[in-house]
């Protein structure tokens, strides 16, 4: 091997010089991540809701030892346990041999994506064609919802208080939905209008039938034939759908992205990403942990985490109160000295739009897990921007365990911006910072992620349970 110059050693002693982690990590490593990547899409193919995501997640804990929590019951080291909150939000605690009043070693993923909500009053007819009324759930470009196949996911719950379960488009041979777009051929005036006027919310309607129901006397005959087979199939009435939680998502799987299988593709990996790469992390834990060691998977970030499902409402302190209280501590003395991984996705830098990135702080794929020291926009408003003393704590952990991490900054300044959840996890007083995986094509129906960076938010997620 040729002896390095004088530069180049001066180069790598003093300069900050990232790589691939595809170079970086060894076949062995890359073989792992692959492996990893397919448990993952398995799991993002069944839980595509906050919902399903919350009942996944519940069975994967069950399997790994995880019990209900029990208000008020006396937890000991070693201890694993499960909190729900009403069916949207999942709070999973291994409880460490520290007492609580040392902190927690908390992480926060939403389960939460954007999508298109049925409104309250869904069903109608015209021109002989049924359709459902839709409001856009989160921030999207829909010109992207269109023309592709749609699932139905949610609960109906009827006038008696029954909860009727719908999950429609998933399975072989179940019948899709889809929002329609005009022909180019007559799209002269649409394509030359801006692209948010082109498309309109009120114009996301899903196509949900054509055959009327043969009679000769009354109108709305294809939505009586819709509302006689969602009677049969569900046992509703039409107001059922007034007290429903209907989501429409897009039908298609996840699956492996390139020649060489490198990415994932998937509907909802913002932030299923970090949520079913914390969950194994946390489900895997060998020992018991130093520090009680949490995972909150929560629902409403994407509509600004708000709502008593959303990490702004307070049952996440709540809870860790009720968890302090046990051991005799206040609430507020445990949630100061917790370390808090807000566990959320970066927008990777993408070739095709090089123009919003500004490339040397910009998160890329196969870079690894990105730690974001802050979001918000114009300034760094709207958001929480972690101390140097929390990055440089994250950064010895990262680097210790060799994980393969970079930072990242969302996009250029004054190009945009965007939030987390961190800001609400800091204004209750802990130390955060944004942790998780880059994506390109972040809130698409179809995003993609590299399975290197899934990987290495899956060990980063890992050791800093385990401390
Ligand atoms: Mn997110
Ligand atoms: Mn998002």
């Amino acid at each position: 091997m040729q002896k390095k110059s004088k530069a180049q050693e001066l180069w790598d002693k003093l300069c900050l010089d990232n790589k691939n982690a595809c170079l970086r990590m060894d076949d062995e490593q890359l073989d792992e991540a692959y492996k990893f990547a397919e448990g993952y899409k398995k799991l993002m193919n069944a839980a595509k809701t906050e919902r399903e995501a919350v009942t996944q997640t519940i069975k994967l804990a069950e399997e790994a030892g995880f019990e209900e929590y029990v208000a008020g019951k006396k937890y000991n080291a070693g201890d694993r346990f499960y909190f729900v909150n009403r069916k949207k939000a999942i709070i999973l605690t291994v409880m460490g041999t520290q007492p609580l009043s040392e902190g927690i070693h908390l992480a926060a993923a939403h389960i939460d994506s954007p999508r298109l909500d049925l409104k309250q009053n869904p069903l109608y007819e015209s021109n002989e064609i049924a359709l459902f009324k839709t409001h856009y759930y989160g921030g999207i470009k829909k010109y992207q919802w269109t023309t592709i196949p749609m699932s139905l996911h949610g609960v109906i719950i009827n006038a008696k208080g029954e909860t009727i379960e719908v999950n429609i488009g998933e399975d072989e041979g179940d019948p899709v939905f889809c929002v329609t777009d005009l022909l180019p051929h007559l799209a002269g005036k649409q394509v030359s209008q801006k692209m948010h006027e082109a498309i309109k919310g009120e114009d996301l309607n899903i196509l949900v039938g054509s055959r009327p129901f043969r009679d000769d006397k009354i109108s709305n005959k294809v939505k009586l034939n819709i509302m006689k087979i969602l009677n049969e199939k569900y046992g509703i009435v039409e107001a059922d759908f007034i007290s429903a939680e209907l989501e429409a998502v897009p039908a298609f799987k996840a699956c492996d992205v390139g020649f060489d299988r490198s990415m994932v593709g998937a509907y909802g990996q913002d932030d299923k990403v970090c949520a079913f790469t914390a969950l194994p992390a946390l489900l895997t834990l060998d020992k018991t942990p130093n520090k009680t060691a949490m995972l909150v998977l929560t629902d409403k970030e994407e509509t600004g985490s708000d709502g008593n499902t959303g990490l702004n409402s307070s049952y996440l302190p709540y809870f860790i109160s009720d968890l302090a209280k046990m051991q005799g501590f206040e609430g507020r003395n445990v949630i100061s000295r917790t370390e808090c991984l807000s566990a959320d996705v970066n927008a990777a830098f993408d070739p095709n739009y090089p123009d919003v990135m500004e490339i040397r702080n910009a998160s890329q794929i196969n870079y690894g897990v990105v730690a974001t020291k802050y979001t918000g926009a114009r300034g760094k408003s709207g958001t929480s921007d972690a101390s140097a003393e929390f990055v440089a704590r994250v950064r010895k952990l990262l680097d210790d365990n060799n994980i393969v991490w970079q930072t990242g900054e969302l996009g250029k300044v004054d190009a945009g911006g965007g939030g987390t959840v961190a800001q609400y996890m800091a204004n209750l007083d802990m130390d955060v910072i944004d942790v998780g995986v880059p994506v390109l094509s972040m809130h698409a129906p179809f995003e993609i992620t590299a399975k290197t960076d899934i990987y290495n938010a899956f060990l980063a997620f890992k050791v800093f349970f385990e401390e």
